[in-house]
């Protein structure tokens, strides 16, 4: 009997338009903390409070405190998981990522189709003048970090809870998930969006779908579901493609 391994591997190399979603349960294989979870960073920092344009407008000394917490992290580093789905890209097994994280660590490992669809902690906009800022830029500077040219306290290139995801990035997202005959998720628990929905669109025009997950979510929907690491199953799944 084929196992799931094979089955996935199998559905890969059928696939014609592979697209992959991921979440916070890939970077914490790099280190980078979880959000939701028990102990994760929102019981530490209230979505309201430190999340939102509005609380940013209000007080930004206060709700920097959370970014300036992740960018401190400067050692985090892109995982076995991040290279293969790289490697995937590179050898035309994957069309692209959607990914939930802010950590810009599959643009780290080589991938180059990466939809942020909840922004990213790469770059910084200043709120009163047209100035933008990278990450690089930023690094170096008191937290917060503040506008060279007017002074403004810097806001995150990231979509607060408040905010609308930004137009070209739906478009992007959609683009992806209509056409993708196969979706790869990892690492997310599907609660929020877009994961919370795009498993199901994908099923509903015919695609099919491997799930890896430590603590699989889609086991209705899912042809496959692997369970265990990130980096060890894209491994796997790497090695058994080439
Ligand atoms: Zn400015």
């Amino acid at each position: 009997m084929e196992d799931s391994l094979d089955h996935a591997v199998r559905l890969l190399q059928e696939a014609k338009k592979t697209i992959a979603l991921t979440g916070a349960g890939v970077s914490t294989e790099s280190g980078i903390p979880d959000f939701r979870s028990g102990g994760g960073l929102w019981s530490r920092f209230e979505p309201q409070e430190y999340a939102t344009l509005r609380a940013f407008r209000a007080d930004p000394e206060k709700v920097w405190e959370m970014p300036a917490e992740l960018m401190s992290i400067t050692n985090a580093q892109p995982n076995k998981g991040h290279y293969a789905m790289a490697q995937m890209e590179e050898r035309g097994s994957l069309v692209g990522i959607i990914t939930q994280n802010i950590d810009s660590l599959h643009q780290r490992a080589g991938s180059r189709r990466v939809v942020e669809y909840h922004g990213s902690l790469a770059s910084f906009s200043c709120m009163q003048c047209p100035q933008s800022y990278s990450f690089a830029d930023v690094q170096s500077l008191a937290m917060p970090p503040r506008c060279s040219h007017c002074d403004e306290i810097l806001k995150p290139d990231v979509v607060f809870f408040d905010e609308q995801i930004p137009p070209a990035t739906l478009r992007e997202t959609e683009e992806f998930v209509m056409n993708a005959d196969l979706l790869l998720v990892a690492g997310t628990s599907c609660q929020v969006m877009p994961s919370a929905t795009i498993p199901a669109t994908v099923r509903a025009h015919g695609g099919k779908i491997i799930e890896i997950n430590r603590e699989p979510v889609l086991v209705d929907m899912a042809d496959v579901v692997l369970d265990g690491s990130f980096a060890k199953r894209l491994s796997q799944l790497m090695d058994a493609l080439s």
